[in-house]
């Protein structure tokens, strides 16, 4: 067999209608084309999920794969990548997820497995190196992440010689609410990383999946081990000097929310111009009993929080993202000790804490309107401030319970079913919601294309141009180094300085970001060390590049690099042409509903928005443009996918008349 470095070489195949699993070996070009994680996940998706193959069906295929740096000792990369059709939007589906899964299924020795078909009855898979086999979950289907994850390490750890399998036997995992397909339902990995974004854990439920739990020993080769290492060194001391580093290491993604968008003309307008004090990530300085990190990481993002007082005394568990503290601010329940206990919910549910989130506060706004009464909600006073209600609505959405049955299909199937015009609070871009205040708008222009513009619906972690950031700029980066880096980046501090004005210029910095998150995703990194989210330190093309070569031994540049991520997206947006996205899909939700209906949506007033129709429009043609995407649809263009060498893809969508 060809031997493989830096990539593991194999790829595991499950089918759990015919219980078969066969190993099958990585063709080494098709590796080089693809690079890995979201990378190799696209182009399987568009070969293998046609329209023709809905996502909850039984040939539905999911895909867990690995980039060639997952696993080593380059810094952060302990992620692994989900992809799949999403059961909520019909399109592209991605989750990222941290922890040491990913590791150690590069340990075992797999860059990619794929499952498909539908077991008869609850399974699990074990993989222990070269062995794999589907195991009864019966006993398991029905109970939380949190009580399965030590019983299926009990059941499989006399088969490894590990006295810390605990912290080693590694598991994907879904909840009750992935059970019983519930939109908002997350892919756990240990108790509480998730996979979420746009809802791969519903097809798990569909195919009677409860999880996947891994080991594995064999180690990785590497094509020039000395030299990666000291490679791999080198980019950890690069990471310290960005000036994010150390307000990442203590706050993670508390800083976002906390530290910028508190502070920002936006999030005061999110808020209905109530104060923002107290809302900083020090908040939560109080529950932070200590740092967690996924394998490998000298970041260490993540806490292990404690709740020492009050009516959440008790609470203990790990995690906590910036997102919670955002819907902190938009329930109007900022408590660092209740937002603890939401986030334990959901881990223990299976549950994502943002579309769980976005979806109570839809029906919140609904209830302030008089749309939905106590009638319709179980009796449950659905108010701003009412954190009982947000923890019995979670729960009941998990169940599929009473109102909670209506909610657990939010956004569009929400609406659909509970009618009463509720749609037209259904902010969304896709399929996936956003915050109905700020219908589909971001902290500033270059923000609001990326986000909408995402191939997988509305989404901050395609792409971000963090550089704009309102907090920031005043107060987190010296006025030069962000003016240096706007000069030397995107041509002129006034691209970033005026974050709503119409300056085409903003849409490179999209395309940057875009191609620098998605990089992060195929190699096996995590965003937080991608040039997207590190300005000054992060692992940029070039230095990914190396990286790369050292560990495979194929040579790849920073170009290489950079076909590679745009050949992804542009296999993602022609897999999402095919599906029938287009240009109107492409906009922020009151854009949106205006193109859709000819008439602007009544619930705002677009006199106040920051930007109007005619801005967002010269701003999405630059942006096609630079995509290589046909200006009126969206779509890429034949030269552009046949210079990406990917003719075969043109060819499929001219045979299906996509155009
Ligand atoms: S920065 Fe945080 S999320 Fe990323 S790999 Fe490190 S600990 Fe995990």
């Amino acid at each position: 067999m060809d031997e493989f470095y830096g990539w593991a070489g194999k790829a595991l195949d499950i089918n759990l209608t015919t219980g078969k699993i066969e190993t099958k070996s990585l063709d080494r070009d098709w590796a080089v084309k693809y690079i890995g994680g979201s990378g190799f996940g696209a182009r399987i998706l568009y070969d293998e999920m046609p329209p023709e193959v809905p996502a909850l069906s039984p040939e539905s295929v999911v895909i867990i794969s690995q980039g060639p740096l997952g696993g080593t000792l380059t810094p952060t990369s302990g992620r692994c990548e989900i992809i799949y059709k999403s059961p909520l939007t019909g399109i592209t589906g991605r989750g990222n997820v941290g922890g040491n899964f990913g590791p150690q299924m590069k340990w075992a020795g797999y860059d990619i497995i794929t499952i498909r078909g539908k077991s008869d009855k609850p399974v699990y898979l074990w993989i222990n190196n070269d062995h794999a086999e589907l195991r009864d979950a019966s006993h398991l289907w029905g109970k939380d992440v949190w009580e399965t994850i030590p019983i299926m390490q009990d059941e499989v750890k006399d088969t490894v010689n590990d006295n810390n399998y605990r912290g080693n036997i590694s598991t994907l995992l879904i909840g009750p609410a992935g059970e019983r397909i519930v939109m908002s339902s997350a892919i756990m990995c240990g108790p509480s990383r998730a996979a979420a974004t746009a809802s791969a854990a519903p097809i798990w439920g569909s195919k009677n999946l409860k999880g996947i739990a891994i080991w594995g020993n064999k180690g990785i080769n590497l094509a020039k081990p000395a030299e990666f290492i000291k490679i791999c060194e080198a980019k950890r001391e690069k990471l310290k000097e960005d000036p994010f580093y150390e307000t990442k290491q203590q706050y993670g993604t508390l800083s976002w929310v906390g530290g910028a968008f508190a502070r920002s003309p936006l999030g005061k307008m999110v808020v209905g111009g109530k104060p923002t004090e107290g809302l900083e990530e020090h908040s939560f300085d109080a529950i932070i009993e200590r740092s967690l990190a996924c394998t490998g990481c000298p970041i260490h993002c993540a806490h292990f929080l404690n709740v020492k007082e009050g009516k959440y005394k008790g609470t203990k568990g790990e995690g906590i993202e910036g997102y919670v503290q955002y819907l902190g601010l938009a329930w109007q329940t900022p408590s660092a000790p209740f937002l603890a206990k939401y986030n334990n919910l959901c881990n223990q549910l299976g549950s994502d804490v943002a579309a769980t989130g976005w979806a109570i506060e839809w029906a919140m706004r609904l209830y302030k309107d008089g749309i939905i009464t106590p009638e319709d909600t179980d009796g449950i006073e659905v108010t701003y401030g009412n954190e009982d209600a947000i923890l019995e609505l979670t729960q009941k959405i998990a169940d599929r319970e009473g109102f909670g049955e209506i909610l657990a299909d939010h956004p569009l199937g929400a609406a659909e079913k509970l009618g009463k015009g509720s749609d037209k609070y259904a902010s969304h871009c896709k399929g996936i919601a956003t915050y109905t205040v700020s219908p589909g708008i971001s902290w500033d222009m270059s923000n609001t294309v990326a986000y909408n513009t995402a191939t997988r619906g509305f989404d901050y972690l395609s792409s971000m141009t963090y550089i704009q950031l309102p907090g920031y700029l005043a107060e987190w980066i010296a006025p030069e180094i962000l003016e240096n880096l706007a000069e030397e980046k995107y041509g002129g501090a006034e691209v970033v300085l005026d974050g709503w004005a119409k300056d085409i210029r903003k849409m490179k910095m999209v395309q940057g970001s875009q191609n620098d998150a998605l990089l992060a995703d195929m190699v096996g990194i995590c965003k937080f060390a991608s040039a997207m989210l590190c300005p000054r330190g992060g692992l940029e093309m070039a230095d990914l590049g190396e990286l790369i070569t050292a560990a495979t031994g194929e040579v790849v540049t920073a170009e290489d690099l950079r076909k590679a991520v745009e050949r992804e997206i542009a296999t993602e947006r022609a897999y999402n042409a095919r599906e029938g996205i287009r240009r109107v899909d492409d906009y922020p939700f009151f854009l949106h509903w205006q193109l859709k209906h000819g008439e602007p949506n009544p619930l705002w007033d677009y006199e106040q928005m920051p930007f109007t129709l005619e801005t967002y429009d010269a701003l999405l043609d630059e942006f096609y443009k630079l995509q290589g995407c046909d200006v009126k649809t969206g779509i890429p263009t034949r030269a552009r996918l046949e210079e990406l060498g990917l003719k075969d893809i043109a060819d499929d969508l001219e045979k299906r008349g996509v155009h």
